[in-house]
């Protein structure tokens, strides 16, 4: 019998579908990113909304969303390297947000592997529905 609760363990399988999907789009992030002449990781999008925050504290993570910087600054967690946290550390816009670049890439990779991260990704966004559901009603 599982110790968890069901947010809890709702939030470990989110978790998994974020390490489900990284890998495509790091592949791809690889290839278009270092090229990018405008890069999206700003501070406004590093910044967490409720349903992140509901998701990582049910895995005992937590977040401290306040600094000095601008909206507009380079993001907190960006490095000369990358991202610096893991995808599913990541505020979700960070895994669900495509530039048209990053798409096109994306979407030219084997069709076969491009249709296994979309039925990935879908997995993802029902699991984080179900969260913010939970929130709402914990009786489901
Ligand atoms: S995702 Fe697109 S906009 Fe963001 S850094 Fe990569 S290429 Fe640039
Ligand atoms: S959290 Fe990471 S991926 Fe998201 S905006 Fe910041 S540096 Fe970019």
């Amino acid at each position: 019998m599982s110790c968890l609760s069901n947010k809890e363990e709702l939030a470990y399988e989110l978790r998994q579908a974020f390490e489900a999907v990284s890998p495509f789009i790091e592949k791809h992030t690889l290839i278009v990113c270092p090229q990018c002449e405008d890069v999206c990781c700003i501070d406004k999008h590093g910044r967490y909304d409720e349903d992140d925050i509901l998701f990582l504290s049910a895995l005992g993570v937590e977040v401290v969303d306040s600094n000095g910087l601008k909206e507009t600054d380079p993001c907190r967690y960006l490095t000369e390297k990358g991202c610096s946290l893991p995808r599913w550390r990541r505020p979700f816009r960070c895994t669900y947000f495509f530039c048209d670049t990053l798409l096109r890439s994306l979407e030219g990779d084997d069709a076969k592997f491009y249709r296994a991260f979309v039925d990935y990704l879908q997995c993802l966004i029902y699991l984080r529905q179900r969260l913010r559901g939970l929130r709402d009603d914990p009786s489901k």
